[in-house]
């Protein structure tokens, strides 16, 4: 193995710029050569890449964001487009590509694959969690710290006006942010998918614990933190509906991409550190359509196929608890 190549793919995520450091660090340690291709698969695509060395991975382990930076690439749905990034790959000589997003990029690796004589290894970069064969994605530690910062402000205005909020976190169809910053924050009520949706017929089921929390506690301020795609028509909606039955107004507050962004917290530079380098000592050893990922604190390998089968769970011990006390 001579060289490889590397990109950021998907939502992007805190912690991406130290993986490709690691990516870089690693591979010099190895005598090997790395490209890194912009905008995701769109740079593999339109050949738009650089030269990494040891030197342009200086002093970006604490920024946020990605120097790659990262995209969406439609082409690559097509077996034209992946007929094309294998053959790009194949052009720039390129013995492996480390593919640092979530489980829809690592489904671009799956179907370059069948037309690339190199090895492909994914690496879990998205704020999400949603990611199979790995405990923590990179970026989530850091999302879950800002969301809780966002959402213990809330709470000061919300106490002062003795207010309910619905704040609404990141997550795509997952609920480990809301249900993780959910429960840092101290939030009354926690709606996550997993859940089971959520209907306007259902309403009820929500609106007891605000009446009980208000009548029975005193409580002054109310925070309901709901995972995006939670309610049919979003969390404004969810918002007036619950205003409308309640008698008073619910107020929304639509969190967003302020989650994607910010400083990386420690634990995700050590983690994106681990699985960066962990990937290209596993190339080095073979691997091929695998994710390197963590579980129980060691690295491991996983396959790429099996990562988005969604077999991982959020954690059934704080969902018990949190539904108990929401009701008691
Ligand atoms: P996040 O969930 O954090 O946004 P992700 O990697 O899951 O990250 P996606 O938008 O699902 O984000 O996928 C990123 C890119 O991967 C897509 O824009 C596309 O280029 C590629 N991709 C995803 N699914 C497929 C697929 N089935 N076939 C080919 N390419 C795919």
């Amino acid at each position: 193995m001579k060289r490889i190549g590397v990109l950021t793919s998907g939502g992007d995520a805190p912690g991406m710029n130290a993986c490709i450091r690691a990516v870089v660090l690693t591979a010099a340690a190895y005598n090997l050569d790395v490209v890194g291709f912009h905008h995701g698969y769109n740079g593999l695509l339109d050949e738009d890449y650089q030269t990494l060395l040891p030197q342009h991975v200086q002093h970006i382990i604490q920024h946020g964001g990605t120097i790659l930076k990262s995209a969406r690439c439609k082409a690559l749905y097509t077996d034209a487009g992946a007929v094309q990034a294998a053959q790009v790959l194949h052009k720039l000589q390129l013995d492996a590509l480390v593919i640092i997003g979530g489980d829809g990029s690592f489904r671009g690796a799956l179907a370059i694959a069948p037309h690339y004589h190199g090895q492909l290894i994914g690496v879990p970069g998205t704020i999400d969690n949603d990611v199979d064969g790995t405990d923590f994605t990179i970026g989530f530690a850091t999302a879950i710290d800002t969301a809780l910062d966002a959402i213990d402000k809330i709470r000061d205005t919300a106490d002062a006006f003795e207010r309910i909020f619905l704040v609404e976190l990141m997550g795509r169809h997952s609920g480990y942010i809301a249900l993780s910053a959910g429960i840092a924050a101290g939030a009354e009520q926690i709606i996550c998918p997993e859940f089971g949706p959520v209907s306007k017929a259902q309403l009820t089921k929500l609106l007891a614990p605000i009446q009980h929390a208000q009548l029975l506690r005193g409580k002054s301020s109310y925070i309901m933190v709901v995972a995006e795609n939670s309610y049919p028509g979003g969390t404004i909606a969810l918002a007036e509906d619950l205003s409308a039955e309640l008698g008073t107004e619910c107020r929304a507050c639509i969190l967003g991409h302020i989650q994607r962004g910010g400083k990386p917290v420690g634990a995700d530079r050590i983690l994106a550190t681990k699985l960066g380098a962990y990937a290209v000592e596993q190339l080095v050893n073979g691997a091929h359509l695998m994710m390197a990922g963590e579980l129980n604190q060691q690295a491991v390998l996983y396959p790429l196929a099996q990562t988005g089968e969604r077999t991982k769970q959020i954690d059934p011990y704080l969902v018990r608890w949190q539904q108990q006390i929401a009701s008691d």
